[in-house]
């Protein structure tokens, strides 16, 4: 199997790139901020403040989270519930950012991480894919991009999901979810020594796939 991981901040472009490239490739894109978020619904749902270890880790003998893969992308199953569009929100986000800081909310999701590059060629997206999760992908990416661009990015696709937000509000939300996401430490933001860093502020996204399409093909090249 040959994995690709793709980690960065949120709004650098990741989704889209890991699935251009996916499909460009025949691979199965993973996201997996879609399981952290799905832990982040079910604790909101729940009255449960993200941010309270012992009361998270309280509640995660109660969640099941699985993912399925269909013709129209990736589906998130919370409690056998399919909550793939409802993950998607601002609140969501900020619940998901809380607890994945929790050792034990990562490793609850760990396995079905490693579990789907055992079975299938993966380009997996995140912010611990290349460190954690897969130390021996045969191609690590760091997207990075400004938090303005980000937030940019991040209102237009909210925008073009029907659930318009305020830029200054977004803006904000990226830069404390960044600051959440690299302080801490469990399996904080950061890049793999080995991974390429690519800078996103200036390129489109066509131009993003198809250097991340030569990168792979040039790794794969070896492996037949
Ligand atoms: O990528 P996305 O914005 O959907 O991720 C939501 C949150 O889940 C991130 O802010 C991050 O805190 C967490 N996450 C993580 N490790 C991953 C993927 C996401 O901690 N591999």
């Amino acid at each position: 199997m040959f994995a690709i991981a793709i980690d960065g901040p949120a709004g650098a472009g990741k989704s889209s790139a890991a699935k251009a490239v996916a499909k460009a490739l025949g691979f199965v894109y993973v996201d997996t901020g879609a399981l952290y978020r799905a832990v982040g619904l079910y604790l909101l749902r729940n009255g449960v403040d993200p941010r309270d270890e012992s009361a998270v880790r309280a509640v995660l003998p109660r969640i099941t989270v699985d993912l399925a893969h269909r013709e129209d992308g990736q589906h998130v199953f919370l409690c056998g519930e399919d909550v793939t569009d409802g993950i998607r929100t601002p609140e969501v986000s900020m619940a998901a950012s809380a607890c994945s800081a929790i050792p034990a909310v990562r490793s609850l999701l760990f396995s079905l991480q490693t579990g789907m590059a055992e079975r299938y060629n993966v380009v997996m997206d995140g912010r611990d894919i290349g460190t954690v999760v897969l130390p021996n992908a045969g191609l690590k990416i760091f997207l990075t991009a400004s938090p303005e661009a980000r937030a940019e990015r991040r209102c237009r696709e909210l925008k073009e999901r029907g659930t318009p937000v305020d830029y200054a509000e977004t803006l904000a939300d990226v830069i404390r979810r960044d600051r959440q996401d690299t302080e801490r430490a469990a399996a904080p933001l950061k890049p793999a020594e080995d991974s390429v860093l690519l800078e996103t502020d200036s390129m489109t996204l066509g131009e993003v796939t198809d250097a991340l399409v030569a990168l792979a093909r040039e790794r794969m090249a070896p492996h037949g």
